[in-house]
């Protein structure tokens, strides 16, 4: 990467750029952040791509595997604390309409606790991305500390234990909203999969003027007046849910590529993560107490 590339990055990572907060504080330089950090995880005996899978899991985890409120991995509660809109990541300008899509993106910020010995960190969905891809922990308000986060995820020095991930294919379970236009004969009209399911596509006339061209994995609906049909359609088979329509929409089937973590992976790490609290005692953990319990010594400080 030349010099003058690192300086437009530097330049779209500083506070109110691309982000409020800033990737990096003013003064600060990209490849010193990047470089003292490599040092401080090789010095750790981790790497990027191991930090970057754990928060990854963590992160997903939070979401979508774990609803029972049992701590994930056995070991970390992960809650969301601040839903901060779509960030992009820096390492690219920002995605125009149309353009090509963004290297990487983030919602969120989470706290990552170790139920063991209470440390947390605040995580942004971005960082995975961030570290795993560009070895970037950040400079500005939302860094993350290396150091910090081997403590609290409890990551030993030189081990394997990534988690892998599995692609499974989706089925669609409704139709997807892919364009629309408010003007009847507008400019989806034009169109050419557009026009290819009005002239062959089944017809479905739902009401005087309010019609679906169906073909394939697409359908072109119309309403030559404002509808808002208070019912879910069913389209070959699948649900297609319209609130309203005036002009034109296009929906369509779509698969999804899901991707899902190795679960006996997961449960080895969660067995790990037991083990080493009732039997050998974690090397970072202290004894979980909850704020509620204060220490019985300055608890009689206090009502003295
Ligand atoms: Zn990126």
């Amino acid at each position: 990467m030349s010099a003058k590339e690192i300086a437009v990055l530097e330049e779209r990572m500083r506070p109110g750029r691309s982000s409020t907060g800033g990737f990096l504080s003013h003064g600060q330089s990209l490849v010193a952040v990047v470089e003292q950090d490599t040092q401080t995880l090789v010095r750790l005996g981790l790497t990027h791509e191991r930090l970057a899978n754990r928060l990854r899991y963590l992160h997903l985890a939070s979401r979508k595997f774990e609803s029972t409120g049992a701590p994930i991995l056995g070991r970390f509660e992960v809650e969301v604390v601040h839903f901060c809109g779509r960030q992009w990541c820096p390492f690219m300008p920002a995605p125009s309409r149309g353009g090509r899509l963004p290297c990487g993106y983030g919602w969120t910020e989470f706290r990552v606790t170790n139920l063991a010995s209470g440390e947390f960190v605040y995580v942004t969905g971005l960082h995975p991305h961030l570290i795993g891809d560009h070895r970037f922990f950040e400079g500005g308000p939302y860094r993350l500390d290396p150091e910090h986060a081997q403590r609290v995820l409890e990551l030993a020095p030189h081990e394997d234990d990534l988690i892998r991930w599995t692609t499974r294919v989706e089925k669609p379970t409704s139709w997807s909203w892919s364009a629309s236009c408010l003007a009847w004969d507008g400019a989806l009209w034009q169109q050419a999969n557009v026009r290819k399911c009005l002239d062959e596509g089944k017809r479905l006339e739902f009401a005087a003027g309010f019609e679906a061209h169906v073909l394939g994995d697409r359908v072109f609906l119309c309403a030559r007046e404002l509808v808002s049909p208070r019912a879910d359609f069913v389209i070959d088979g699948l649900p297609l849910y319209l609130d309203v329509l005036c002009g034109g929409a296009v929906y369509e089937r779509r698969t999804r590529e899901v991707e899902e973590p190795d679960l006996a992976q997961i449960e080895r790490l969660t067995r790990k993560f037991a083990v080493d609290s009732h039997t050998h005692g974690s090397p970072y953990a202290r004894p979980f107490r909850p704020p509620w319990e204060t220490d019985p010594e300055s608890s009689s400080d206090d009502l003295a």
